[in-house]
């Protein structure tokens, strides 16, 4: 592919317009843009389809510009990872000149320069995510790129930003991901009442075994300072395509 097409194309897995179901958004209709690719391969990845069996349609920038236009004013550009892709650059400035409020979801991994973004929504990849048994090979790869502080440190300095981690909802898992997120968190000097913009969301996809999560994170958002990070698209729809 030329340098123009690239930056021109995006490969979509998927789009729709649903209720925003993650971070400080929750609950906000929104048009959703799933990018096909990604660097890291969690073990439990919940869009398999953008990662480990990647798959999707290449498509113009203009055309994804109109497909959000008929759509809410909030959009999110969410993958896989969108910032691994230049032509992102260019469709957020134009959902930018279109006055459309924009959600990048990201796992600080990459940078992307000229990007016009409103809310960038980090989730940084702990040590449960790494596929040693699934694919060694990945596994070594995914382990060294999940965490790049300088990286997210340049993120969370060029934007407004939230962080979002995924943990587990059982012991002795939810206390070995605490201790790492709080290690991250002083690392990046994120205290005080910023802790408040750092979500703890349970890993399952499973919404018969949400409630009980919820209890269970609750618990240390209340002690810690942190939000407790709802998965709203997973309690109405479960886990399904174009939700
Ligand atoms: S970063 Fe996101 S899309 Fe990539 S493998 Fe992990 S969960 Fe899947």
């Amino acid at each position: 592919m030329s340098g123009a097409a690239s930056r021109s194309l995006l490969r979509i897995q998927e789009r729709f317009v649903s209720l925003q179901g993650e971070g400080s958004l929750v609950g906000v209709p929104s048009s959703f843009v799933r990018v096909s690719g990604c660097n890291l391969r969690c073990v439990w990845c919940d869009s398999p389809a953008t990662s480990w069996a990647p798959e999707g349609v290449q498509a113009e920038v203009d055309e994804i510009v109109d497909f959000c236009r008929r759509g809410p004013p909030h959009v999110v550009l969410t993958g896989g990872e969108p910032l691994l892709f230049p032509a992102l650059a260019a469709l957020t400035r134009r959902l930018r000149a279109a006055a459309h409020h924009i959600t990048i979801e990201s796992a600080g991994t990459v940078w992307l320069d000229d990007l016009a973004c409103d809310l960038i929504s980090l989730s940084p990849k702990l040590a449960h995510s790494t596929p040693w048994e699934r694919d060694p090979r990945w596994a070594r790869a995914h382990e060294g790129r999940r965490l790049d502080v300088a990286n997210l440190r340049r993120l969370l300095g060029a934007f407004p930003w939230q962080l979002k981690f995924v943990v587990r909802g059982e012991e002795p898992g939810l206390s070995e991901d605490l201790e790492e997120i709080e290690s991250l968190l002083t690392t990046l000097e994120v205290e005080g009442a910023a802790r408040a913009q750092v979500f703890l969301m349970p890993e399952t996809v499973d919404p018969g075994a949400l409630a009980v999560a919820y209890r269970r994170i609750g618990v240390a958002c209340v002690e810690r300072g942190f939000r407790l990070g709802q998965r709203l698209h997973i309690q109405l729809y479960g886990h399904t395509p174009g939700t």
